[in-house]
């Protein structure tokens, strides 16, 4: 059986031009406008706050920007739960054990002041510690090193997992992995978490649609503007930004036509690649360029998921206006 084609939200290309009003993107025909009302025919069961590369740090304007990013979609969307997307703080992979304590608590405390909401928490690179620290005297058999502090400070138990939500079934994959027998990090799943992928999969009713999210992007355009690239004369796209086992997931998808939507980011410019009945969409970062304004073309901007009964969705890009 052939998948449905996914449905785009041709407001998620539009956004770049649209006029602002209260932060919330609108345009003549756009239901945005009474983002309560879904579209004709469908029910929505789902609306997530895609919070992607928060960056999060005691600097620059990075509190107050998540704090009024985090009230404007709880004022203006009421979503039914918050998933941060990876690179919650800024940064633990390079830093000590005091500067991380004091950005995972930083986390911990604006987190319970401002979001009311449940959360889903994705690691990412910059949620790691220790990775590049041993500068700094540390090493992995200190408490926290790796994912641990991220998985405690997020409350999962295991860096991968899935949850069930408005008929979905969201799966949460672990995108950074170290090089081996070298220095920083690639994005891939690890075979024990491909084999599970594997098995969460197999194991899916196949009348539940299944939104995958990675910190890094399984497949995404944007990878290849994202510095000078092409300058050799070849387009060259590190394994650390865009997922290095993109071919296996690839195919492994393809076996599963209830794989609907990837989210994504890490990037910090945005894009959606639809490839073989998949949509890919990499959102915003809401620190744009590490809180000092737009990164290129993309400004400080969240996305609003809305999943739907028959398996549809939307994904929307709101700019809350925050600027440097
Ligand atoms: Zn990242």
């Amino acid at each position: 059986m052939s998948p449905q084609p996914p449905e785009l939200d041709r407001r998620h290309f539009l956004a770049a031009g649209l006029p602002l009003v209260g932060g919330v993107l609108l345009a003549d025909d756009d239901p945005l406008a009474d983002p309560e009302s879904p579209p004709a025919g469908r029910t929505r069961t789902l609306r997530i706050a895609h919070f992607c590369d928060v960056h999060l740090q005691p600097e620059k304007q990075a509190v107050g920007g998540l704090s009024a990013a985090l009230r404007h979609a709880q004022e203006h969307f009421s979503p039914d739960l918050v998933l941060n997307g990876g690179d919650q703080v800024m940064d633990v992979m390079s830093a000590d054990r005091s500067r991380s304590t004091r950005l995972f608590e930083l986390w911990r405390s604006v987190m319970k002041d401002e979001c009311s909401l449940p959360m889903l928490n994705v690691i990412g690179n910059h949620d790691v510690y220790g990775w590049n620290s041993a500068k700094h005297g540390v090493t992995p058999s200190d408490q926290g090193y790796g994912k641990r502090w991220a998985m405690e400070v997020f409350d999962l138990a295991s860096p991968y997992y899935v949850v069930d939500r408005g008929g979905w079934r969201i799966i949460v994959l672990d995108s950074t992995h170290p090089v081996e027998g070298g220095g920083g990090y690639t994005a891939r799943l690890d075979q024990a978490q491909f084999e599970w992928l594997e098995r969460t999969l197999a194991s899916t009713p196949s009348d539940r649609p299944v939104l995958v999210a990675s910190h890094i992007p399984i497949l995404a355009a944007c990878t290849f503007l994202d510095g000078d690239n092409e300058q050799s004369g070849d387009w060259r796209v590190p394994g650390a930004w865009m997922h290095i086992d993109a071919r296996r997931i690839k195919d492994l998808f393809l076996r599963h036509p209830g794989v609907r939507l990837c989210v994504s980011g890490h990037v910090h410019l945005a894009d959606v690649v639809q490839y073989l009945g998949v949509t890919y969409a990499c959102n915003h970062a809401v620190c744009g360029a590490w809180w000092d304004g737009p990164r290129d073309e993309f400004p400080p901007a969240y996305a609003i998921i809305d999943l739907y009964s028959d398996g549809t969705f939307t994904n929307r890009i709101v700019d809350w206006g925050w600027r440097a």
